[in-house]
């Protein structure tokens, strides 16, 4: 039997004037309980309900708590309303290498918040262990055809598991994966690797089990990520977890590159196995060619593919008439030390094509240790310092650079994208924010030069550097200058 979730209701926030919710009496204020009998349980929900037939039959609810019922020919059309923001599910969990335990202390509230919540999962390809994830839930995702969910599996073998994610009923997460794949749902999984923790034969053992679930049509495991464990400086009080750094990173990449090939040609040339670029660039090596990644990049959020597309992009951006709005332009380009070789070749290749005088520096990461390399973690503090350390070298003058550029996976914020959620009440997204809450803003202001974001390629960063010439990038004008993508990737991943 198919089992329900609690009734709560979505409240209405704003009703079209015009709209079908206004001639039906909808009222901001009012909340919608019912849709088709069915309760509403989220924006996601709504939709999916409301579009689901020609008609809707409404239950909605007043502020004083009487009810009334409504019916609309909406075509499968939404019905004009906005609806109020959801709060992001919070975890439970207590995995050994969680990134929120990890953080140094004097954060604002909200990056302590651990989220994991299936809707994120499907609408932003963040990775859920589904240890919040009761059967009630699991039927939901079949129903609404939430596909592809990403799942952290880390093991499949049951004490590994459990050891990973703290949660003695949690070991055995095939059941959960096998409930979604019987309801045609694919899944796109990860495994955070840690020496000792579930490499060797439990990672084997992992590969199999989800290659034994990977098929032709709906209800596939369509992809498995490896990505080396991450960890800070701050691990005060947690169990001891070993860190991959480059012999561990040199012998998996080795080990495992062969491998990757092997299941994509078994896969019928689509890669299925994903070595993350970290495994490369903690190693020291060449992140492999194109045809190593997934023809639609799959788990590029989770930092699959991010150096060799860059790589790609900036080639292609190089060779075109565009580039040479780079020439003369004095640019110091911040990054953290993972992507610095990257960087530094592409900025150089584009110096002797255009004439242009771009440097890289890469920034060491004072506020969760200098193990941590990746620069969407890199905080406003560590960028200021980073940058006055490079104006005190090349002698202390004002204009040393015309504009410093930020990696934009450094202004994003804990769970991405999320206009919609909000965590215990706080709206997620701050645009142009830092970890540590200094603001774009403020560290242009503090270098007296201006300070933009790099965007996700060379071509987004020469569209910010020219929008600073026109005097955008100051205060409020942010948000309608900027790319926004490359801003969301998930802690770990690389951005440029
Ligand atoms: S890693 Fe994710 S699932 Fe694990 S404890 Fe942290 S937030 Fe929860």
């Amino acid at each position: 039997m198919e089992r329900r979730l609690a009734q709560k209701g979505v409240q209405v926030i704003v009703v079209e004037p015009g709209s079908l919710a206004e001639e039906a009496g909808i009222r901001p204020g009012d909340t919608l309980l019912e849709i088709h009998g069915e309760a509403v349980l989220d924006q996601l929900n709504y939709q999916y309900l409301i579009t689901r037939e020609d008609q809707a039959e409404l239950l909605v609810q007043r502020p004083d708590g009487s009810t009334f019922e409504a019916f609309l020919e909406n075509g499968g059309e939404g019905i004009g309303v906005d609806l109020a923001q959801d709060e992001v599910k919070v975890c439970r969990q207590n995995c050994v290498f969680c990134f929120v335990h990890q953080m140094p202390k004097g954060f604002r509230k909200s990056l302590y918040l651990k989220d994991e919540d299936i809707r994120l999962s499907f609408l932003y390809g963040h990775f859920t262990t589904l240890s919040s994830s009761d059967d009630a839930e699991l039927d939901r995702i079949v129903r609404e055809r939430l596909s592809p969910i990403h799942v952290s599996v880390h093991a499949t073998e049951p004490e590994a598991r459990i050891r990973v994610v703290g949660n003695p009923r949690e070991g055995d997460i095939l059941r959960k994966i096998d409930h979604l794949l019987a309801g045609g749902i694919d899944v796109h999984t990860q495994a955070v690797v840690a020496p000792g923790l579930n490499d060797g034969e439990i990672w084997q053992r992992t590969v199999e089990d989800l290659w034994a679930r990977r098929k032709a049509g709906r209800g596939s495991v369509l992809s498995l990520s490896c990505v080396p464990v991450g960890l800070t400086a701050h691990r005060e009080n947690l169990p001891v977890v070993q860190d991959v750094g480059p012999a561990f990173a040199r012998d998996w990449a080795v080990r495992w590159t062969p491998e990757v090939r092997r299941y994509s040609k078994a896969n019928g040339g689509e890669p299925w196995l994903l070595l993350a670029d970290e495994w490369y660039t903690r190693a020291g090596i060449e992140v492999p060619g194109r045809a190593f990644y997934s023809r639609s990049w799959a788990q590029l959020e989770n930092g699959v593919g991010l150096v060799r597309r860059f790589l790609e992009h900036s080639r292609r951006f190089i060779r075109s008439p565009r580039a040479k709005g780079f020439a003369g332009r004095r640019v110091l380009l911040l990054t953290g030390p993972s992507f610095a070789p990257t960087l530094g070749r592409v900025a150089a290749e584009l110096n002797r094509a255009v004439g242009s005088h771009l440097r890289m520096v890469a920034a060491k990461n004072f506020s969760f240790g200098e193990s941590v390399t990746v620069a969407g973690l890199l905080c406003g503090q560590d960028l200021r310092y980073a940058a006055h350390a490079d104006r005190d070298a090349k002698g202390g003058r004002p204009d040393w650079v015309d504009a410093v550029v930020v990696p934009s996976a450094s202004l994003r914020t804990h769970t991405g994208p999320t206009d919609q959620y909000t965590l215990r009440g706080v709206v997620v997204r701050e645009e142009g924010t830092f970890l540590d809450d200094l603001t774009l803003p403020q560290l242009a202001a503090d270098l007296g030069v201006p300070t933009v974001p790099s965007g996700a390629n060379l071509s987004h960063l020469l569209d910010h550097l020219e929008a600073a010439d026109r005097g955008a990038f100051q205060g409020g004008a942010l948000r309608s200058t900027f790319h926004s993508a490359g801003m969301n990737q998930p802690q770990g991943a690389y951005n440029p």
